[in-house]
């Protein structure tokens, strides 16, 4: 089903997914009170942001005034911002603070080059099997610091990459809950949520893909988040006062590895008469669109798939005030469908997205042309097991 675009309003485009997308979100619909969907949010929020303190600062989660992390997350995941942009954004920074985001950018590659070498198998752990998982799906909201992170997740839909950490190893570490389902929860919130990003933080965390486990103690929060100790009912008698035990795992085989990374030259099969936009790369270098101006543009919500991922519906406000902007600029067609069904028979021109998700969609589309992933790190083929590995053969 096509339908018609609201304008890119918050209140219009709230409206729109109330109406059209009934039994396709969870939540309250309302959008992120800290991030809007965008271009002209991207670009501002890049060019707001000071790396000046960010090595120092990147794990403070309160008080607000005192992070130095950049918030640009939302934006990277959609390919409203590529990571060689941020990259070369931030070259006159300090030198170290320099050194340290651009760290964290080369995880976010890392984590894009995991998934697509590793695909589904990322959804199983990859080192170490935790022997068994207690029943449980939550966090003790009566303790301030793990209440404060769920409501900053479920209300802005963003958590700086400490407060993940702590979420992550209270339920996976401490309270040896399954990891898979804190992870969809996670992804349900998360505006930047990625299956490679979200994936690889819990594996982690909590030890299944990596060669140790996070505890999360009392001592964390009161370096980085002083006041929620300071006013905490809990004090003491603190539940969180010890580190908790590492939980008993397996050792287990790597998996077979895939290839998704896609093409490194354009490749055309026919001439292609509109772009097909995909939910990885919606920003205005997308490389299919920025080839193809005077095309049409294509985006397709992917309806069986939101029926089954019942994301929150701040996600959805959120790309579609991205594609409510776009539609200002340039011929948008956006359709509510099976994305195979929608564009078969069509010749469209796409950007390679390095996810199973389009990779499979793609075959049974069968594009007019594909058009390589912007990666940071084009041409890395070293092994994916762990960041160290991996980032070795960045070093001359
Ligand atoms: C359990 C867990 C789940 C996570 N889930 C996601 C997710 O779904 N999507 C996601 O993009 N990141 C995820 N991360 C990584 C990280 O927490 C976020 O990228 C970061 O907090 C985003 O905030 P920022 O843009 O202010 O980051 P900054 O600190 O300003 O970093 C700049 C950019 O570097 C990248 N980056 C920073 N830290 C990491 C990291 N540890 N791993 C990968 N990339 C990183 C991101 O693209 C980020 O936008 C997760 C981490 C953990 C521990």
């Amino acid at each position: 089903m096509r339908f018609e675009l609201p304008t890119a309003t918050r209140s219009s485009v709230e409206a729109c997914i109330a109406d059209q997308f009934d039994g396709l979100y969870s939540g309250p619909v309302v959008g992120s009170p800290r991030f809007r969907g965008g271009q002209i949010a991207a670009d501002a929020a890049l060019n707001r942001f000071d790396v000046t303190g960010y090595r120092d600062g990147r794990n403070q989660v309160l008080p607000i005034a005192d992070r130095r992390a950049s918030g640009l997350s939302p934006y990277i995941r959609h390919g409203l911002l590529s990571l060689p942009e941020v990259w070369s954004a931030v070259e006159h920074g300090p030198s170290d603070d320099v050194r340290a985001f651009r760290q964290e950018l080369l995880w976010q590659e890392y984590a894009r080059h995991w998934y697509a070498r590793l695909g589904s198998a990322t959804a199983s752990p990859l080192r170490h099997d935790p022997q068994a998982s207690r029943p449980g799906s939550g966090w003790d909201r009566m303790l301030p610091c793990l209440d404060a992170a769920v409501d900053e997740l479920e209300t802005d839909g963003w958590l700086v990459n400490q407060a993940r950490m702590w979420l992550a190893s209270d339920w996976g570490v401490r309270n040896q809950l399954d990891w898979r389902t804190g992870e969809d929860r996670f992804f349900t919130h998360l505006l930047d949520g990625s299956r490679a990003a979200n994936r690889l933080g819990w594996q982690w965390t909590v030890g299944v893909g990596s060669s140790r486990q996070y505890g999360f103690a009392r001592d964390q929060v009161q370096r980085r988040a002083p006041e929620l100790c300071r006013s905490c009912p809990h004090a003491a008698a603190c539940p969180l006062e010890d580190y908790p035990d590492d939980q008993p795992m397996v050792p287990v085989d790597w998996p077979t590895e895939v290839d998704q990374r896609g093409p490194r030259e354009v490749v055309t099969y026919q001439s292609p008469e509109a772009v097909w936009l995909t939910a990885e790369s919606l920003g205005a270098s997308d490389p299919a669109m920025v080839a193809h101006p005077d095309l049409p543009v294509v985006f397709v919500f992917d309806q069986p798939l939101l029926a089954r991922l019942q994301l929150s519906a701040k996600r959805l406000i959120f790309l579609l005030e991205t594609l409510a902007e776009m539609a200002e600029l340039r011929h948008l067609e956006v359709y509510l469908g099976d994305p195979v069904e929608v564009l078969t028979g069509r010749a469209v021109a796409v950007t390679h997205a390095p996810v199973p998700g389009f990779v499979q969609r793609s075959q049974g589309i069968g594009p007019a042309e594909i058009h390589p992933w912007p990666w940071l790190v084009p041409d890395h083929d070293g092994s994916v097991r762990s960041f160290s590995a991996w980032s070795k053969k960045l070093r001359p």
